[in-house]
């Protein structure tokens, strides 16, 4: 059947009832509703061979988060009279399947920026016009449209955050109207449905409290965790980033929205809507780009900038990337991913990620420049695979933006400034209570040494149960040289680059090796 008198709402993220203007048209003066998530075995198939739990391109943790959030929403729905139908396949082919054998004559879904779903949803989309079929397509995942913005850049995206903020200004205000019911859900034909599976029913074993992250996904508990910051006025007044601590995990120092967000569990409008209230209601805050209000507008920077750049997210053919000659070192790419650099700082953040696919901002820092610029002098293309799978907010705007940033390849340039992954920790945790967390086999060394084990005495060595270079590998490079060595690099590719416009030959880069 080509069309008829069903709305189809396909949900990918904007896990959400509220605020969510393709759900709220879909709903809109329609006999039946078909509210879709499509499980896309590319995404979510088990991979025996990545080397941690999950699949090759998602770690378990962000399955799992992934799973909680379509659990709740569905959850939600039937509170509503309707339910969540999960099908599963290639999602071009499973929705135009469907469009085939339902009634429908709207599809609704949320606009979409990452070049994966630009390149679904011109299939869909195409298939939908042949049809017939009307298609609604609203941006809800951001405050503003990109589109917009690069527009009235003059076609081009602006490439700092304060010209972007001028170009931006208020973004709409989210929808006021709340769903109280949805209309029935129609006949699936022969459509395979099933109930939102859980993880030991997509094939993955279950990996128990002790390894998995704090976080629990979904909308409930995201309004939830957005209401407990709205109440502690005096916190978001004064919010200031980069101040804050990057090793306190007991209570993170920052709202941990992130993996909300990019799931589209809370509406990044609703946030910025209670942050307004909250300011309206204090004597003083901070503004952007330190305050809370300030990140949003980051988050909404780097998808501007990600949008309209191509080849973003890689140094090649990427005109606003410095062509810079990182080493294919796999060793120490494996050895900084498996949390075996021997620096404790460093090793600590990467179980983190790992254990709870989610760290502090200024330890994401500390990894991306040790594994860049600062130390290693391995590509950002490959720390940028790491956190994209392991990350429960793995977002393709924010993490390329964030490691083009880290290893002053674009946004910064400041290469002579580099977190030490000694110092640095200290300054916040000397006595390393987040390093023992990650970290237990360091859990009884003295103070005085650890951030730096493999200076304690071996008798101290032995007391702590932990022999350096046996238990706990030694440093895999020495910082003060290793990062000698990593500015004069830099500062020999920068001087290529500038001669050249930026746009340096391969035969450069071999040469610089
Ligand atoms: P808060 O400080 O509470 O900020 C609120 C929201 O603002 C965040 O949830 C996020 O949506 C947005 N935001 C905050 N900082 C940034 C930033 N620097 N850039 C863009 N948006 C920001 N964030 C992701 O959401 N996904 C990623 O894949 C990601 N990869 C990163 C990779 C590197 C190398 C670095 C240095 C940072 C990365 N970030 C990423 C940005 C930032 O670290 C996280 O957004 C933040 O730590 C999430 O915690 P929060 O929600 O408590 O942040």
């Amino acid at each position: 059947m080509a069309s008829g008198s069903g709305s189809l709402m396909w949900f990918r993220k904007g896990l959400r009832i509220h605020d969510n203007p393709a759900l709220q048209y879909a709903a809109e003066g329609t006999k039946f509703l078909y509210p879709v998530f499509v499980i896309d075995p590319h995404y979510m198939e088990p991979d025996k061979n990545a080397f941690s739990l999950g699949s090759a391109r998602a770690g378990l943790n962000r399955i799992n988060f992934l799973l909680e959030s379509l659990a709740d929403l569905d959850s939600s729905l039937k509170k509503l009279g309707s339910r969540l139908l999960v099908l599963k396949g290639e999602p071009s082919e499973v929705l135009i399947r469907c469009l085939k054998e339902w009634e429908v004559e709207k599809l609704c879904f949320e606009y979409d920026t990452e070049p994966y779903y630009q390149a679904l949803d011109f299939k869909v989309k195409n298939y939908a016009s042949t049809a017939g079929i009307e298609v609604f397509s609203p941006v809800s995942h951001t405050l503003f449209n990109p589109t917009d913005i690069i527009q009235k850049n003059g076609g081009r995206p602006p490439l700092s955050y304060q010209s972007f903020v001028k170009l931006a200004g208020q973004p709409s205000s989210p929808l006021s109207h709340t769903l109280s019911s949805l209309p029935l859900v129609g006949d699936v034909g022969s459509c395979v449905i099933s109930e939102v599976p859980t993880i030991k029913e997509l094939g993955y074993v279950d990996i128990g409290q002790d390894e998995c992250s704090p976080f629990r996904g979904g909308e409930s508990e995201a309004l939830k965790r957005l209401n407990e910051i709205k109440n502690d006025k005096e916190w978001v007044a004064t919010f200031e980033k980069p101040k804050g601590n990057p090793s306190a995990f007991l209570r993170p120092a920052t709202t941990v929205l992130s993996p909300y967000l990019k799931f589209g569990c809370i509406s990044c409008r609703f946030f910025y809507q209670c942050l307004q209230d909250v300011y309206k209601n204090v004597k003083r805050h901070t503004s952007p780009p330190v305050s809370l209000l300030g990140q949003l507008l980051w988050r909404d920077f780097f998808y501007t900038v990600a949008f309209g750049t191509p080849n973003f997210d890689q140094m090649r053919g990427n005109r606003i990337c410095k062509q810079i000659p990182w080493n294919d070192d796999d060793e120490l790419l494996t050895a900084w991913r498996d949390a075996r650099t021997g620096y404790p700082w460093i090793d600590a953040i990467m179980v983190q990620l790992r254990k709870w696919g989610w760290m502090h901002h200024l330890a994401r820092h500390s990894v991306a420049c040790f594994l860049t610029r600062g130390d290693l002098f391995v590509h950002w293309e490959k720390g940028r695979d790491v956190f994209e799978r392991l990350l429960i907010d793995s977002d393709w705007a924010i993490n390329n933006g964030n490691w083009l940033w880290l290893s002053c390849s674009s946004f910064f340039y400041q290469y002579n400034r580099i977190y030490s992954p000694i110092s640095f920790g200290k300054k916040y945790d000397p006595n390393g209570d987040y390093i023992r967390h990650f970290l237990p086999i360091l859990k009884d060394m003295p103070r005085e040494y650890i951030y730096e084990p493999w200076t304690a005495p071996l008798s101290i060595q032995t007391k702590a149960k932990c022999i350096i270079g046996r238990d706990y590998p030694k440093p895999v490079v020495l910082h003060d040289s290793a990062s000698k060595e990593c500015r004069r690099k830099m500062a020999e590719a920068y001087a290529l680059n500038k001669d050249s416009n930026g746009m340096v030959s391969e035969e450069d880069i071999r040469n610089l090796r």
